[in-house]
């Protein structure tokens, strides 16, 4: 078992003093027992409490309810990274969230555009671009009216991956990020995302963190849209929930477009999970939904804001739930329901049409779109030469154990090729193609074929299946 995880535990199970308050709160532990009952249930034979640990959403209540400050999700995440590094996780259903991480990671979604002097980056991370790719470009707008040299990075911040305990992968992927930005002069992050930013600020290092409604906040919001006057409900994100001045920062904002803030039961530092956290609605959705009915009934119908693309999506199902950002350009239409945000595939679609946009818009100096992928093409591109080796191999050996080569002679050929009429020139080609696996050398082969299909032909014919044979050695190769 890692020293971390007996550590979290040991800590735990001395401290816990088995008050009712975190389980009140947390339907995962209300099923599981609290806190210390899991430790005490952790071994290192039994698997089956290490799994328990991918149905907590790791969204902190419990921490900022705990009377002697004791950090549960801690224990979780690390039951999760235990999970993993004994090979019984990630599960077959987190397949899709993996992907959807890859597809961020990959040289077809992801770009950096640094301009001259580029010492900040606004970073709108995976889900604003792919729902209001229009929305994040003008967010970026106005954050260059008053910072001119602001780059901007599209990519992910691989926090699923940190969620499922993979983290060697996540602080290779993480870390690579971070060390490119810092080595182009980056010294700072304005994130959009509350994950993105949970990821910068406990990873990013010398990186310095904010989120873009801070700056918005005291700068001024983008647009002077009339105000609307309307009472409104916010949702602060758990992965936030510490963040006091973000959360001052979003009803600020909210109440300069003219909008009456109300506040729910929770809200702030022992706010709620939409569901959407630690990916527990992929294993375990009956658990996950209990937070979005609880978040419904506590908005009690009124319009409830938020500054999240994932809680905004997923709390959107249940109750009117709008974007902050959406609030700034659209005011009217965003309150009334009418401002759509795109859904998949269509998502994939915006973040690519948004990156050519950049890539049209903005010369930059320095850019880049990354190629961590590239390890994993080179080994599909192992696999392949292995295999059409191994199928040379065979073949080679096939034909010598069956007496085939026989057929092989000048004389035998010209008879076989002769026979098959139309596909002659296929075979011909097909067999130069193999020649040189089978050790037979190309002049008697092309004089076949210069004999088989007069000169012209012949010399077309040879050309293309020598071409071919090359190019397949080369790939082997
Ligand atoms: S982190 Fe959230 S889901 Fe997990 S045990 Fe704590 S309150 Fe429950
Ligand atoms: S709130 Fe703290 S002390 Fe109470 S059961 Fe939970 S972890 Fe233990």
């Amino acid at each position: 078992m890692g020293s971390n995880l007996i550590n979290l535990s040991k800590d735990l199970a001395e401290k816990c003093i088995e008050c009712p308050l975190c389980r009140r709160e947390c339907a995962f532990l209300a099923k599981y027992g609290n806190p210390k009952e899991i430790v005490g249930r952790i071994s290192l034979q039994d698997d089956a409490t290490l799994t328990l640990a991918f149905e907590c959403s790791l969204c902190g209540l419990c921490g900022a309810v705990c009377p002697v400050d004791l950090a549960p999700r801690d224990l979780f995440l690390e039951m999760r990274r235990e999970a993993v590094s004994r090979g019984i996780a990630p599960f077959p259903e987190h397949k899709m969230l993996l992907d959807y991480e890859k597809r961020g990671i990959s040289k077809r979604y992801s770009y950096y555009a640094l301009p001259e002097n580029c010492t900040a980056v606004y970073f709108p991370g995976c889900g604003l671009p792919g729902t209001r790719p229009k929305r994040t470009l003008q967010v970026y707008n106005h954050l260059r009216s008053f910072l001119p040299g602001l780059g901007i990075v599209l990519d992910c911040c691989t926090k699923p991956s940190h969620d499922l305990g993979r983290q060697d992968f996540f602080l290779a992927t993480f870390g690579e990020m971070k060390d490119y930005l810092i080595h182009n002069g980056v010294r700072s992050v304005l994130t959009a995302c509350p994950n993105c930013y949970r990821v910068f600020k406990g990873f990013g290092e010398d990186l310095d963190v904010r989120t873009v409604y801070e700056v918005l906040a005291e700068q001024g919001p983008p647009t002077t849209a009339a105000p609307v006057g309307k009472p409104v409900v916010i949702h602060d994100p758990c992965a936030i929930r510490c963040e006091i001045p973000v959360h001052d920062a979003v009803r600020n904002l909210a109440q300069k477009q003219g909008m009456a803030v109300e506040e729910m039961a929770h809200q702030g530092v022992k706010t709620l999970c939409c569901g959407e956290g630690g990916a527990v609605a992929l294993v375990a959705p009956e658990l996950a939904g209990q937070w979005g009915q609880k978040r419904r009934g506590e908005a009690e119908n009124r319009e409830m804001v938020t500054y999240c693309v994932g809680c905004s999506n997923l709390l959107g199902k249940l109750t009117p739930t709008r974007h902050l950002l959406d609030l700034f350009f659209e005011p009217e239409a965003t309150l009334q329901g009418r401002v759509k945000p795109a859904g998949p595939p269509w998502t994939y679609w915006n973040r690519i049409k948004l990156k050519k946009e950049l890539k049209k818009i903005l010369p930059v100096p320095v850019s880049r779109e990354r190629t961590l992928d590239q390890e994993s093409a080179n080994r599909k591109g192992t696999i392949l030469r292995i295999g059409l080796i191994l199928i040379l191999i065979g073949a080679v050996f096939l034909i010598r154990i069956t007496g085939a080569t026989q057929y092989l002679e000048q004389e035998n050929l010209r008879n076989l090729i002769d026979k098959v009429g139309l596909w002659a020139p296929a075979f011909y080609i097909l067999f130069y193609l193999i020649a040189p696996a089978l050790f037979l050398p190309g002049l008697p082969i092309t004089l076949i074929g210069g004999i088989l299909f007069g000169p012209f032909w012949g010399v077309v014919y040879s050309i293309v299946g020598a071409t071919a044979g090359a190019c397949l050695a080369f790939l082997i190769a």
